[in-house]
């Protein structure tokens, strides 16, 4: 069979008594070298991963259209990833292994709720931040400001800075995209060379 996205998916079974009852199994698999692609929140003392994006992996998108009744989505948690559930395992099998066999939960206990909250808090931030910048794709010296003020880097190597594209606030000042929004998840809502309050509400 055709893997459209280099990727397919297998067998899967339902977990449905006692403790399980908010548990499903998921069974992933890739072709080739293909990155799962997997977003994710962790947090210190939590248990397993909870699922933050699932729309970023071809293979959990490929999932869900095939097992509608299964379909991973954001806020669910992976108790288990191939038979492991502490963090440097887990981790390491987003990273290497070509099938993923995961035990889902559709719940969240405390800790994972709390990681959750945090991302989605820091996604509406970064929402806000956008509808405020204007994005500039800066040719060397295009955009007026020449180094990055947070990290000091070159502008123009704003593409290759993290992936992220040079953004100018309404204050005029210019950053890599990237270098700001770390910026603003430390709690801090100005502009950092002028001060100038920005208005993330
Ligand atoms: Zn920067
Ligand atoms: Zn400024």
């Amino acid at each position: 069979m055709p893997c459209p996205f280099g990727i397919r998916s297998a067998a899967h079974q339902l977990e449905r008594q006692g403790a399980w009852a908010s548990s499903y199994r998921a069974v992933l698999q890739r072709c080739g070298e293909e990155p799962w692609n997997m977003q994710v929140a962790i947090h210190k003392h939590m248990e397993g991963f909870v699922i933050t994006n699932p729309c970023c992996s071809d293979a959990v998108q490929q999932w869900n259209d095939e097992h509608p009744e299964l379909s991973i989505q954001a806020g669910h948690v992976i108790m288990e990833l191939n038979g492991f559930s502490d963090y440097s395992n887990m981790r390491e099998q987003l990273r290497s292994a070509s099938t993923l066999n995961l035990l889902m939960s559709t719940v969240r206990d405390a800790d994972q709720e709390k990681a959750f909250q945090v991302h989605l808090k820091r996604e509406g931030l970064f929402a806000a931040l956008d509808a405020l910048v204007v994005k500039v794709h800066s040719v060397p010296g295009d955009c007026g400001a020449e180094a990055c003020s947070i990290c000091h880097e070159d502008m123009d190597g704003a593409e290759n800075h993290g992936g992220g594209c040079c953004v100018r606030l309404p204050c005029g000042h210019h950053f890599h995209e990237l270098c700001v929004k770390k910026w603003l998840v430390t709690g801090k809502h100005r502009c950092p060379l002028c001060n100038g309050h920005l208005d993330l509400q």
